[in-house]
């Protein structure tokens, strides 16, 4: 009988031994793709991404063998990947894997546990769990802060305004996971008007309104104006950012806290990438406050590079969060202390703290403080080039982020484009402040000082090409 196409199966034994040929051949192909990234583009060519069509067609009436499948995805895909996990691409703010974590990913699939529970599986809870506690002592947060992995930093901050929602309405003794929003006492929200969207996409999903909250002006830099802060007369959400998206600038945390903490609020942190320079020691004057906060939403798939998808909230006070996300049903008894479904919007899960564990361990403290400082010392070096070419750098480069103008806006846009289409490095654009910007972010362990200077060598080249 045939198993390969995965339609029916005799015994254990050969599940076991098809699974293992097919991991292997996953394995051999992932390696040579890892081998000769570096190699290509960064960004495939248009005619590989409409080779991408080649995947459609009519719903397979017959199965095909694993082995063909791969081939398959391998042939067509592969090359219509972004080259995301070599050294040159600068675009958003997306990281690499690094090495433990990408092949411990490897392994993880072939474990293909739920992460929900002890119950479900006691390895990916224990790992995740060992995980959060070490990240938590990396990024400097309270000793007593609690969390869990969820997707990205846009659940972690569905995850921990929801706790935040919880926490104040329950002083008003309004029960909000009972009763829901509808007649519920009024909390202000605030936040700066450099806000990320992320945190709009949150506060819309926990009926607090995408645009209903009161926005505080910001400087130059994109930092939150203490000095603009409404009076605040009762517990308010103030929502603060560790690293702008496009200057990679702190709003100042440690006075903000204080203030909010005077009223009784609650003070939320969306420190996707920048809460990281909290564990390298030349950057961690930057998040000076940051753990006076009473929540955080990270990435480990952004500068940590553990491969996706991976984001972490933490709440100082657990109870919040707890009451907010657990799960009741008489199937899920659950007595320990921590089960990751009662602390996240998810029941059922992906390992992450397989990748987190492995990426954590390889690097040590001193490889995550390493990786955080080299990849900030790059981007100085990207602005200090393209300034050295007469192009003007629009932020003060402070973390791993850079935002360069090479003239008009419309000019900025071609340099952009030239820049996208010539493939030896990838940036995106942005618009700082009124003006088209093109933004390089550096956040892959896998930049090297030769890929920057490639890069930069690249863009000055194609700038100088580009029509006055
Ligand atoms: C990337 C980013 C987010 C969203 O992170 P996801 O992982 O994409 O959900 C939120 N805030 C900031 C500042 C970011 O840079």
């Amino acid at each position: 009988m045939s198993i390969e196409d995965g339609r029916s199966i005799d015994t254990a034994t050969d599940a076991g031994r098809i699974v293992a040929d097919a991991i292997q051949d996953a394995a051999t192909r992932a390696a040579r793709y890892a081998r000769e990234v570096a190699e290509r583009r960064v960004f495939p060519t248009p005619d590989v991404v409409a080779a991408l069509d080649q995947l459609d067609g009519p719903m397979p009436a017959h199965g095909s063998a694993a082995s063909d499948v791969l081939r398959r995805l391998d042939e067509v895909a592969s090359p219509a990947t972004v080259a995301c996990t070599a050294g040159r691409y600068f675009g958003f703010v997306i990281g690499g894997a690094v090495p433990a974590a990408a092949a411990a990913s490897v392994l993880n699939a072939a474990w293909d546990q739920n992460a929900a529970m002890r119950a479900t599986s006691p390895a990916a809870v224990r790992l995740e769990e060992i995980a959060l506690g070490w990240a938590r002592d990396l990024l400097g947060l309270p000793h007593e802060a609690r969390g869990a992995l969820v997707t990205c930093t846009t659940v972690a901050n569905v995850a921990a305004l929801a706790a935040a929602r919880h926490a104040l309405l329950a002083r008003h003794g309004w029960d909000v996971e009972a009763r829901g929003l509808f007649g519920a006492p009024d909390i202000p929200v605030i936040v700066g008007d450099e806000v990320h969207v992320s945190v709009r996409k949150a506060l819309a999903v926990i009926g607090f309104g995408r645009d209903r909250m009161i926005t505080v002006p910001t400087d130059a830099q994109g930092r939150m104006r203490v000095d603009a802060l409404p009076r605040l007369t009762g517990p308010a959400i103030v929502c603060i950012q560790a690293g702008n998206v496009n200057t990679g600038s702190f709003d100042p945390a440690d006075a903000i806290c204080r203030v909010v903490h005077d009223a009784g609020g609650w003070v939320h942190v969306d420190g996707a990438f920048g809460l990281w320079a909290a564990s390298a020691p030349q950057r961690a004057h930057l998040t000076q406050g940051i753990a006076l906060a009473d929540s955080w939403a990270t990435d480990g798939h952004k500068w940590l590079n553990v491969p996706y998808d991976c984001g972490f909230v933490f709440v100082r006070e657990p109870e919040p969060l707890f009451r907010a996300m657990r799960m009741h049903a008489e199937y899920l008894q659950t007595d320990q202390a921590w089960e990751p479904l009662h602390w996240t919007p998810d029941s059922s899960r992906r390992a992450r703290g397989v990748e987190v564990w492995a990426a954590l361990k390889s690097l040590g403290r001193g490889g995550v403080a390493d990786l955080i400082e080299r990849t900030c010392r790059h981007a100085t070096r990207f602005a200090q080039r393209l300034r050295e070419a007469g192009y003007e750098i629009l932020n003060e480069v402070v973390l791993n982020q850079v935002l360069v103008s090479f003239g008009s806006d419309a000019r900025t846009k071609a340099v952009i484009a030239a820049v996208q289409e010539d493939g030896t490095c990838w940036c995106g654009g942005t618009v700082w402040h009124g003006r088209q910007a093109m933004r390089i972010s550096v956040s892959s362990w896998a930049t090297t000082a030769r890929d920057v200077e490639i890069s930069a060598d690249a863009i000055i080249r194609l700038a100088s090409q580009a029509p006055a």
